[in-house]
């Protein structure tokens, strides 16, 4: 059992605190037509990782993959740099953004180049991926190509053992993502439903959770979305149900206008803002330490034998 950084393999006790969905380097600009949305100044990055390491953080899940603008030596030089592990990602995103050269891929196309990545190396490097994410579907709907990147995903995942993290709208289609993983066989333990913050329904989260899947609170400090107040409200209600083992927590941040400096959120604000409310509304250090640390080693690891961990 290990987990897969961009450095190497690591043992799934080394990972720490960790973020488990956030793009260090990213451009969806070419979609979205607003250049706040590339993100890829790394010495700006790296200056709002600090305060994300002063505050005990020592992992980050990378989840932009081809199409989203995946830069493996912006990833490289940020995690050496701070010395910060680090996972990459392979696969593709949603439409519209998956790019031209992979628009009429069959899911056993999907199903193979993602195995070659993770095989082989992202991008021309022999830096490997250590999750399959994040793989989107739409607003309450698959779209054609997400039914095809899903299944190509699915297949890859039970292949290589790699988890699979996925990205929901607005957190909608997330029970219609159990089902395609439980249809297909994909053992719940290795998939990680995202962005599940924004769907401002406890019930059906209630049901996702109930599951077994890992579900992910990831866009903390997007006010314009979501409250911070209902997410806690709604953590809380996830909580008294006895879902600890299975939630995580991140920011998901996308723009340079995230950044501190620029007024922005900042990496740290899970550790920073968000914690400590949740310290002040009775939730115990114990399941703290399973949301930031122990919940992210299950989901992220890959349960196969490695030879020998890098760090
Ligand atoms: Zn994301």
């Amino acid at each position: 059992m290990y987990i897969q950084t961009i450095l190497g393999p690591i043992s799934p006790e080394s990972l720490g605190v960790c973020a488990c969905h956030e793009h260090l380097s990213i451009d969806l600009s070419r979609i979205k037509g607003d250049l706040d949305t590339a993100l890829q100044d790394v010495s700006l990055v790296t200056e709002d990782l600090r305060s994300f390491k002063e505050y005990g953080g020592k992992s980050i899940i990378e989840v932009t993959n081809y199409g989203m603008g995946r830069d493996v030596s912006a990833l490289l030089h940020i995690s050496k740099s701070l010395n910060l592990h680090i996972v990459a990602s392979t696969g593709c995103y949603k439409d519209p953004f998956i790019p031209e050269d992979k628009f009429h891929f069959t899911r056993d196309d999907f199903y193979k180049w993602m195995v070659d990545e993770i095989t082989n190396g992202l991008d021309g490097t022999n830096v490997l991926p250590g999750v399959i994410g994040e793989i989107g579907s739409s607003y309450n709907t698959f779209e054609p190509i997400e039914t095809e990147l899903f299944y190509g995903a699915i297949e890859a995942a039970k292949e290589t053992k790699l988890p699979l993290s996925t990205h929901t709208t607005l957190g909608t289609m997330a029970i219609e993502q159990i089902n395609l993983f439980v249809k297909e066989g994909l053992s719940l333990d290795q998939v990680i439903i995202g962005h599940q913050d924004l769907n401002p329904n406890d019930a059906i989260v209630l049901d996702v959770l109930s599951s077994g899947a890992f579900v992910a609170l990831d866009t903390i400090g997007k006010e314009n979305y979501r409250k911070d107040a209902d997410r806690l409200t709604s953590l809380l209600a996830f909580l008294e149900h006895g879902y600890e083992d299975q939630l995580l927590l991140s920011s998901d941040l996308t723009r340079n206008s995230h950044m501190r400096v620029n007024g922005g959120q900042g990496y740290d604000v899970v550790l920073r803002s968000f914690v400590p409310t949740l310290r002040h509304f009775g939730v115990t250090e114990e399941q703290i330490q399973k949301l930031l640390v122990t919940n992210p080693q299950k989901a992220f690891s890959i349960r196969k034998e490695v030879n020998s961990y890098a760090i």
